[in-house]
């Protein structure tokens, strides 16, 4: 092994190094200790470079120790640290409901009602005319009324946490029936017969998981049955030989037995989207006006809001379910009932909130459209890579978000090679961007798809492309 003192010596100390100017100037705009830290942590890396090419018995050569270089490589590191962890992303992959990327990008409105909110006390709790304390819910409530058709409504985190709520509430030590059809399970493992042990509640499921009928709810009604619950299958879709329970049907069972009629919608769904050539998928007020007594749906969902799991339904049920003990541990925040009025608020016009919210814009984006945004980039990328380079290509788009799974969005996908570079190296380096763009890799392929791009950052996009393969972009 050769003798490390020497070189090791040679490594300046730290002190040494934050004198440097590259390190300096950082100090005065990062806290000190990002700083330090960055400048240990690229010394620490020099000395395990150092010993582990003396193990190879190699004199350590080649290695430029000057604090200079050094200064330089710890002030990149620190700045990358000082880069926050959460940031936003250019959604290039064409999935619209991407819950790694954070599922539904806010409406503008709803960013600035969070805004708003956020610097400064508000009457979250406080009636302002009577004075008195109030609920969080009263923001929310006459909205989701309105929209939905129900008598009221509650608010929690999330849809997990809002059947969880809803089974805790109605349902404990008794028996929920639930069609073999629909026992669903959504990713990061929400599992319907799991979330339903957790709550207190027994299942008894019913039917096949291909056929289930009327009868099958009726002949499984015992003297400990408090609900039938319906589940949509909104991750999958079964076709062929089957046979489910019409909402109505399964609400009016439940009624002539006393029991509850309760359903997990998982999507939020509130317009026909027949009318946009989508599938069709149940709305919630269908299913408050088919007689569902309870009904759960996610907030970032097709409702395109912020994070939440929404109960509407009868008003003595969801008194109960406000009152229960765990409604305290699952409450929404400020900024979410911000976030969640200002959007339900686009709600009360269709078109506005076809135009203002990101999810509905992109999923009702005409093809039209969309290819005359493609070839705009295309003809720009063409001028760096070569028209063999960029070429269009039809797809689909998705939904995603464990909604509608087999409905195709038609769209135009712009593929991109650029020469001596593999895909899968350039789609790391656009992840690694500022702002970090998401793309798809087909085939080894990579594809854009600018139906979940934000219009106003087509421009945005096109400069990180040209930054990732370490070109400037257009003056413009
Ligand atoms: C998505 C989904 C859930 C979970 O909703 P989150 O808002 O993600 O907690 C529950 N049930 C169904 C049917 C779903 O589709």
């Amino acid at each position: 092994m050769a003798d490390l003192h020497p070189i090791l010596r040679e490594l300046p100390a730290v002190d040494r190094l934050l004198k440097e100017p590259a390190l300096g100037e950082l100090l005065e705009r990062l806290p000190r200790r990002l700083v330090l830290a960055a400048a240990q942590e690229t010394l620490q890396s020099y000395r395990q470079k150092i010993y582990a090419s003396s193990k190879t018995g190699q004199p350590v050569t080649g290695l430029d120790l000057s604090p200079a270089v050094l200064a330089r490589e710890a002030a990149a590191l620190a700045l990358s640290q000082s880069t926050p962890s959460l940031r936003p992303v250019i959604n290039a992959t064409g999935v619209v409901l991407h819950t790694n990327l954070g599922r539904a990008p806010l409406a503008a409105a709803a960013a600035e009602a969070v805004a708003g909110i956020m610097e400064h006390y508000c009457n979250l709790e406080i009636d302002l005319e009577e004075g008195v304390r109030s609920s969080r819910q009263a923001h929310l409530e006459g909205l989701l009324c309105d929209l939905t058709g129900a008598e009221a409504a509650v608010v929690v985190n999330n849809n997990a946490a809002a059947v969880f709520l809803l089974l805790n509430s109605c349902a404990t030590g008794k028996e929920v029936i639930v069609s073999r059809g629909q026992l669903v399970e959504i990713g990061g493992s929400f599992r319907l017969p799991e979330v339903m042990a957790a709550s207190g509640a027994r299942l008894v499921e019913v039917g096949t998981t291909n056929k289930t009928y009327i009868r099958d709810y009726e002949m499984a009604i015992s003297d400990d049955t408090v609900a039938l619950m319906k589940v949509h299958p909104s991750n999958y879709h079964l076709v062929g030989f089957t046979t489910s329970v019409e909402t109505a049907d399964l609400a009016s069972l439940a009624h002539d037995r006393n029991l509850l009629a309760i359903e997990d919608l998982g999507s939020g769904l509130l317009f026909d989207l027949t009318r946009y050539g989508l599938p069709p998928e149940p709305r919630v007020q269908n299913s408050i006006a088919a007689g569902i007594d309870l009904v759960a749906f996610s907030g970032d969902k097709l409702l395109g809001g912020p994070q939440a799991g929404i109960i509407v339904g009868r008003h003595e049920l969801i008194q109960r379910i406000r009152s229960n003990q765990l409604a305290r541990m699952l409450r929404v925040d400020k900024l979410t009932v911000a976030a969640l009025e200002a959007t339900l608020r686009l709600y009360l016009e269709e078109e506005k909130a076809l135009q203002e919210i990101p999810v509905w814009r992109a999923l009702t984006m005409p093809l039209s459209q969309l290819l005359e945004r493609v070839e705009t980039l295309a003809v720009l990328l063409q001028d760096y890579f070569g028209k063999e380079g960029v070429i269009l290509w039809e797809g689909s788009s998705r939904v995603g978000g464990g909604s509608l799974p087999t409905a195709e969005l038609p769209t135009v996908l712009l593929s991109l090679q650029v020469p001596h570079l593999e895909s899968s190296e350039l789609a790391r380096r656009l992840r690694c961007g500022d702002p970090p763009v998401m793309v798809r890799l087909q085939q080894e392929r990579l594809l854009l798809d600018l139906r979940t791009v934000n219009p106003e950052q087509d421009g945005l996009l096109l400069k990180a492309i040209l930054a990732a393969v370490g070109m400037d972009g257009p003056e413009k």
